[in-house]
């Protein structure tokens, strides 16, 4: 693997001057050579929109070259209803999961009547949570925006919690509020909060409500030190791997379009940052996963 991104990687990163409490980080990929992703080791994408137009001309492909790197399974989120309602023939046959849900960024397009086909879509044992739903303050340029995501976010929170379901949660700039808001509820569900990127403080209280924190991409930006610092002390118990392709590509990646196959290279970043072994975090995530979303059957096995 010596032109591995993860390589290439550890050479961007180690031009970088600035230390980030962990020895710099450089540090986290000083010994590319010791990592071997992919080969020896399993991995689950637990947020990957692998149905989107992004993948249409080579996702055949695209997945047996994830598999060749260890990837065994994915979870695609809902977004829509019209989205939402292709999922079970499009993961038919594979071993690619999904949830259903109404994203806050298409706040326009869902209408009331969605949230009835939502309950009914709930039923499908094929559905493993409730997502991706939630806040978004970045999109909510006006009060009467946020007002209309919370109007979302309260009705499938309802739904999820009818159903009995785990919640992918899409959250930005409105962690504290989100979090406290579920547990004045008593949500007790759990979930995923996918793209992780707040604070150790925040990280504590999603664990404490039961939700595992999605890493990905956003680990591997230059000036991600907090973010950096917060991994490094994460239990075990609460970490996903995802990539959320086709966005939050690695900076290391080398194409703009981000796939599965970049599971591996972030597991490699944080069994660096947490002085782990790369099995170690295979196993762990893989278990983290079929423990958070019960409905899930990820056959991960090991190989020869
Ligand atoms: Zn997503």
């Amino acid at each position: 693997m010596t032109n591995s991104p993860i390589h290439e990687f550890a050479g961007h990163k180690s031009e970088e001057k600035r230390s980030d409490g962990l020895g710099g980080a450089a540090t986290v990929f000083a010994a590319p050579g010791e990592v071997d992703p992919g080969f020896e080791t399993q991995w689950f994408d637990s947020h990957c929109h692998f149905d989107f137009a992004a993948f249409d001309a080579d996702r055949e492909a695209l997945w047996q070259s994830a598999q060749q790197a260890g990837c065994c399974g994915l979870l695609i989120p809902g977004i829509s209803r019209q989205q939402g309602q292709a999922l079970a023939g499009f993961c038919a046959g594979k071993p690619w999961f999904y949830a259903q849900g109404l994203h806050p960024y298409f706040l326009t397009q869902h209408r009331q009547a969605d949230i009835d086909w939502l309950d009914q879509a709930l039923t499908d044992p094929g559905v493993v949570a409730v997502g991706e739903v939630g806040l978004d303050r970045i999109l909510a340029t006006t009060d009467e925006i946020l007002e209309q995501q919370w109007h979302w976010f309260r009705l499938q929170v309802e739904l999820a919690e009818a159903h009995r379901l785990p919640l992918i949660l899409h959250i930005r700039g409105m962690h504290d509020e989100a979090a406290s808001w579920l547990r004045r509820r008593r949500f007790t569900h759990g979930g995923m909060v996918h793209a992780f990127s707040g604070s150790g403080q925040q990280a504590a209280k999603w664990i404490e409500l039961g939700f595992a924190l999605g890493i990905g991409g956003a680990l591997t930006h230059p000036r991600a030190h907090k973010l950096r610092r917060t991994v490094a002390a994460l239990p075990h118990s609460s970490i996903l791997l995802e990539t959320d392709s086709p966005d939050m590509t690695p900076v290391f990646w080398g194409a703009e379009r981000n796939d599965p196959r970049t599971v591996p290279l972030i597991a490699a970043i944080v069994a660096r940052l947490q002085g782990r072994l790369l099995a170690e975090v295979s196993t762990e995530s893989i278990s983290v996963a079929s423990l958070l979303f019960s409905r899930l059957s990820i056959n991960c096995v090991k190989r020869p």
